[in-house]
């Protein structure tokens, strides 16, 4: 596993990112809608998949079964038949079944709000015994619901465009994504670390997607290590276009 001191970025990296991409993308909305056990059901079927897809098949499913208890004890058919369009669906309906099993056995009640009174360190390692639970769908239980504590989701779009500004090398995996900012920005909320989130993942789908990278357009390029080794890798062909034969 790679670790995030790959690069020695600035302390300062992360505030001026989030500076940059707030006058690129106004108009955040927080998240922070869901009780906890809802945003741990809805982050667990979302792993590579479309937003769309998963939102669509986590109403699906919560208006079939309309109470935790009721979907705890629902047949696996019946939950992986609600989440069908979703990718890994019959994967994703046992580790849900079996995820609420387990809550049931600490609070019969599926009210993890007793998360909160923990350190963020154990809130994350307890979820993370949870079959079918990472380090992404634990930061986003803790970050996304209504616990609002401050964990920083890191999803592929993050990683990426994380990984060519340089803050983590480019094969860093979530937990060495999360360490990094944790890291970089100890005191950030709940709300900002979401905030950030949101915004990194604009820019993910716009001017840093995966099949190409619209530096010249991006808010961020000037402090990019991938945009600032493109400059200079053409900088060096037009010098050499541009030398005499010897
Ligand atoms: S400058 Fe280019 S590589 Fe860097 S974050 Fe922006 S689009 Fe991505």
């Amino acid at each position: 596993m790679q670790t995030f001191f790959d690069f020695a970025r600035p302390s300062d990296d992360l505030p001026l990112m989030r500076e940059q991409l707030r006058a690129a993308f106004p108009g955040y909305l927080p998240h922070n809608i869901r009780e906890p056990v809802g945003q741990l059901l809805k982050s667990m079927i979302s792993s590579r998949t479309k937003d769309t897809v998963s939102l669509r098949s986590y109403e699906k499913l919560v208006r079939r079964y309309s109470s935790w208890p009721d979907l705890a004890e629902a047949p696996l058919a019946g939950i992986e038949e609600a989440i069908r369009d979703v990718t890994f669906a019959p994967e994703k309906a046992a580790h849900l079944k079996e995820a609420l099993r387990l809550i049931a056995l600490v609070s019969p009640e599926f009210d993890l709000s007793w998360l909160r009174q923990r350190p963020v360190s154990q809130a994350l390692a307890w979820l993370e015994t949870l079959p079918g639970v990472g380090r992404k769908v634990a930061a986003a239980t803790l970050n996304f619901s209504t616990l609002a504590m401050p964990a920083f989701v890191a999803d592929t779009h993050i990683i990426r465009v994380l990984g060519r500004f340089g803050i983590v090398g480019e094969r860093a995996d979530t937990v060495a994504v999360y360490d990094a900012v944790m890291s970089l920005a100890p005191h950030w909320t709940a709300h900002e670390l979401s905030e950030f989130h949101v915004l990194i993942k604009q820019l993910g789908k716009t001017f840093c997607r995966f099949e190409q990278a619209d530096c010249q357009l991006c808010p961020l390029s000037e402090n990019c290590r991938f945009a600032t080794s493109r400059l200079n890798a053409r900088q060096v062909g037009v010098t050499r276009h541009r030398s005499p034969p010897a």
